[in-house]
């Protein structure tokens, strides 16, 4: 690829900035910018049942009350549906894609996981899934070590393109990776699980993949991600010791900053994936239960 180093936030407006995303934003930012790297925000807001512009506006303004701003022109996927219907048709081509009309009811006694053969029709209005797999895949996450995805696609045939017309995340993420030539994700460890799907897009695509890091998930005393359904709190915009406690869970200490703008030099003097060596959880710590 040309560019030595681009990353990205990707964050999915269903709600307002939380903790979690906030370390997220950070974590990708870090290492972005430790690298000399470009960084950029993409807002994920495929699922128009569920994102909001107003949640849109509100993380923008978090973010940068954080003074993390993206280095290009935001992107936005909703107004992107022909570029993903374009490789949507790729793969149709290539014959790894088929119909289907299931519902969640037929599928609960599978878990939710697709088995095949499909019997749908292309008649009613169906979704198109990508075929299950037996490629295994396997990737050296800086801070999770050597991730073996063996037998992971076997059973699911995910969705790309909804019934609905709305394209999945799994599909537009892998898209926007590679048109955006991101070099390096850094995300939280609860995506580890769409990694194999998404490396089996970029082997049918013909890309390359980008390397990949995932942080400690921060869960709370229950062990309950931190998310909009456990009723996560917004962050309050531009507060320095709630950067400074996000920074904390990344393996940083701040001691002696005044501003946002000093602790995120200072972070990103001493941000160090190492230093997270092997961990995939992280619980809230007490002073931190109101986030
Ligand atoms: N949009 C996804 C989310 O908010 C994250 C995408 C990614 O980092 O791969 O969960």
């Amino acid at each position: 690829m040309s560019h030595s180093y681009r990353g990205r936030f990707a964050p999915s407006p269903t709600g307002p900035l939380h903790f979690g995303s906030l370390v997220c934003a950070l974590a990708s930012y870090l290492d972005a910018k430790k690298h000399k790297g470009t960084w950029l925000i993409r807002i994920e807001d495929v699922d128009q049942t569920r994102c909001k512009p107003l949640f849109t506006e509100q993380i923008i303004a978090t973010l940068h009350s954080y003074l993390l701003f993206s280095d290009e022109e935001i992107l936005t996927q909703y107004s992107r549906s022909p570029i993903y219907e374009s490789f949507l048709s790729e793969l149709k081509d290539k014959n790894v894609l088929f119909p289907c009309n299931c519902t969640r009811q037929q599928l609960s006694q599978f878990q939710g996981l697709h088995p095949k053969p499909c019997d749908s029709t292309q008649q009613k209005p169906h979704s198109w899934r990508l075929e299950a797999s037996h490629a295994i895949y396997q990737i050296e996450d800086p801070i999770q070590g050597t991730l073996i995805f063996k037998g992971d696609l076997k059973n699911n045939s995910t969705v790309l393109k909804r019934k609905d017309d709305f394209f999945s995340y799994q599909l537009a993420v892998v898209v926007d990776d590679h048109l955006q030539e991101i070099t390096h994700l850094v995300r939280g460890a609860d995506l580890i699980e769409t990694t194999a799907q998404q490396l089996h897009l970029y082997h049918l695509l013909n890309w390359t993949p980008p390397h990949i890091t995932h942080i400690p998930l921060i869960t709370n005393s229950k062990g309950d991600k931190i998310s909009k359904q456990n009723h996560a709190k917004a962050v309050k915009n531009g507060d320095l010791a709630t950067l400074i406690r996000a920074l904390h869970y990344l393996g940083i200490d701040i001691s002696s900053a005044t501003t946002i703008s000093d602790a995120l030099e200072d972070a990103i003097e001493k941000w160090n994936p190492a230093i997270l060596k092997g961990i995939r959880h992280l619980t809230l710590e007490e002073q931190d239960s109101d986030f």
